[in-house]
């Protein structure tokens, strides 16, 4: 194995790049493995809501993710007899962005990855798909080896590779 990298998250999905984006911001050397070529794949909705909103504030992004496109939804009404009802609204909710963003997903992590990339520590690799944990002698995880039989050494290795996470099965 190569260069021992400090942290390896498989996955670049939401949770993986806001990972690899605040480890770097902290100067932490990342490695953010993705396995598709591009983030415009499977449709992964475009509800961006409130509380996510809010994580945004949280890390100062907030302002330039609403910089991009995007439609708001605070209120859901329904048409009836002639008449206009609302059913639900997100108005009263005690945070800086009460609404919906309509985003779509590739969209938001193409921002994430923008974001990311503006620290030198980050380093995004797409098209590369993780298999397993490796380990060390004492059972560690001590990396990760990939599809092309390549291996990567890591102090840490987050898996953030999904709900079919393979690293988590693999862990057990
Ligand atoms: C149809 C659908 C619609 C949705 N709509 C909304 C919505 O409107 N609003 C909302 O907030 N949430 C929505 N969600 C939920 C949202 O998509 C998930 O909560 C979110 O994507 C989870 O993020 P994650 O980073 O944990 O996992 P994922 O988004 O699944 O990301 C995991 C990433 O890891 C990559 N990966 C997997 N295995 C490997 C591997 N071995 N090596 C390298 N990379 C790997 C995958 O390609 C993927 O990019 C929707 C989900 C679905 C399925």
């Amino acid at each position: 194995m190569g260069e021992r990298l400090s942290t390896v998250i498989v996955g670049g999905g939401p949770a993986g790049m806001v990972a690899g984006l605040l480890l770097a911001r902290a100067g932490v050397r990342v490695t953010v493995l993705e396995k598709h070529r591009d983030f415009l794949r499977d449709f992964r909705g475009d509800t961006v809501h409130p509380s996510t909103l809010d994580l945004f504030r949280q890390i100062g992004l907030l302002g330039e993710l609403l910089a991009l496109p995007h439609a708001r939804f605070d209120t859901a009404t329904l048409d009836l007899l002639g008449r206009r009802y609302t059913i639900a609204t997100l108005r009263h909710l005690p945070v800086v962005a009460p609404y919906i963003a309509m985003m779509p997903q590739w969209d938001l992590l193409d921002f994430i990855a923008r974001q990311a990339r503006r620290y030198p520590t980050f380093d995004l690799r797409m098209t590369t798909e993780a298999v397993a944990p490796v380990l060390d002698a004492a059972g560690r995880v001590a990396g990760v080896s990939l599809a092309s039989g390549e291996a990567l050494p890591a102090r840490l290795v987050i898996a953030a590779d999904g709900r079919r996470s393979v690293l988590r099965e693999a862990a057990g």
